[in-house]
């Protein structure tokens, strides 16, 4: 019988010298609070762990505990005896070009998903889970390696925000029964809430501001468009981090199945967020534009040409309400 990914993947960690831990560019709430929570545990293990990010860790998180020994990814890979662990990125271009020049797969790629393309030696995949923190505990609990308070926080913040608060779908009775031994654990959901939701920074909601003076209503309402350009991040003093959470904003309001955000960037590449409500795929739609992502959850990177592929995706969301 084959061993599964989850007894490979912890006899790979167990045996491992030293262990680097990488998650997607420009992270969110998951790819740092499964990065923090699975390194913080093993240090505790006694494994010596350095964790990386292609780019600095957003104002936002500097409450996690541990993001200060976030590091940026360095231009030479490590020797062979490093474990190099990717989490949260469905593809291994995602974990950054300085990473991906170094042409070397992960040993362990831990990922929900379904969009993700098994670049790793052992891959632990699971599209029905709705964070990569969630997938992670469930190794720890496999390997029976017990967060302390510090890791269940992050991974608790990896789950809350890659779930909507518990709103999206694909949260189920699990996804509350993982919260709740979280909290056992010593996550704080009040104060982890107020750190992730009620503490934006004024240039962030400057943004948001500005953004959404402009948004547009399209099929009958039942598509919202955002934009977002470098004069508006020179206007209210945003960083580029600033975006998270801004195309969410236009589902909330009733009759909006898609919200869509169109950024253009300083050098003319365009990142196009799509979000849901449940009634479309945007993974699918992102996919046919070289994409991907969730069901509800998806984006699209373009290297230049932001008008006419902005047209283009623009056409493509109409085509879904004829
Ligand atoms: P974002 O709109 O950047 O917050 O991304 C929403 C979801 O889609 C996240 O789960 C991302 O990991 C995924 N995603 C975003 N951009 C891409 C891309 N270019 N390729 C694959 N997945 C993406
Ligand atoms: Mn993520
Ligand atoms: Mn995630």
């Amino acid at each position: 019988m084959q061993p599964s990914p989850f007894t490979e993947a912890i006899s790979t960690l167990a045996s491992a010298g030293e262990i680097w831990i990488f998650s997607h560019q420009r992270p969110d709430g998951d790819a740092l609070g499964s990065s923090l929570g699975l390194g913080l545990v093993l240090r505790q293990q006694g494994k010596k762990v350095r964790i990386f990010n292609q780019d600095p860790v957003p104002d936002l998180y500097h409450f996690l505990p541990g993001q200060e020994s976030v590091e940026p990814v360095p231009a030479e890979a490590p020797g062979r005896n490093v474990l190099l662990v990717a989490l949260d990125s469905s593809t291994w271009e995602r974990i950054g070009p300085v990473f991906h020049a170094w042409k070397r797969p992960p040993g362990l790629n831990i990922d929900h998903h379904e969009s993700n393309t098994g670049y790793g030696q052992v891959n632990i995949i699971d599209a029905s889970e709705p964070s990569t923190a969630s997938l992670v505990m469930r190794l720890l609990d496999d390997a029976g390696w017990k967060p302390a308070a510090d890791a269940a926080a992050n991974l608790f913040v990896g789950l809350t925000t890659d779930t909507g608060s518990f709103c999206y779908r694909g949260t189920t009775s699990r996804t509350f029964q993982i919260a709740a031994r979280l909290v056992e654990l010593g996550a704080d959901p009040s104060e982890l809430a107020r750190e992730c939701y009620q503490s934006i920074s004024p240039p962030r909601f400057a943004l948001r501001r500005l953004a959404l003076q402009k948004i547009q209503f399209l099929a009958g309402g039942k598509l919202a468009i955002l934009e977002l350009d470098p004069g508006m991040f020179a206007e209210s003093g945003a960083l580029a981090s600033d975006t998270e959470g801004l195309v969410e904003e236009a589902l909330t309001i009733r009759g909006v199945e898609i919200s869509a955000l169109f950024e253009i960037r300083a050098g003319g590449a365009l990142k196009v967020s799509l979000r849901s409500k449940g009634k479309y795929n945007v993974s699918r739609l992102a996919q046919e534009f070289g994409g991907g992502g969730h069901p509800g959850a998806a984006g699209i990177n373009f290297a230049a040409d932001p008008t006419p592929n902005q047209q283009a995706v623009l056409g493509r969301l109409l085509s879904l309400f004829p």
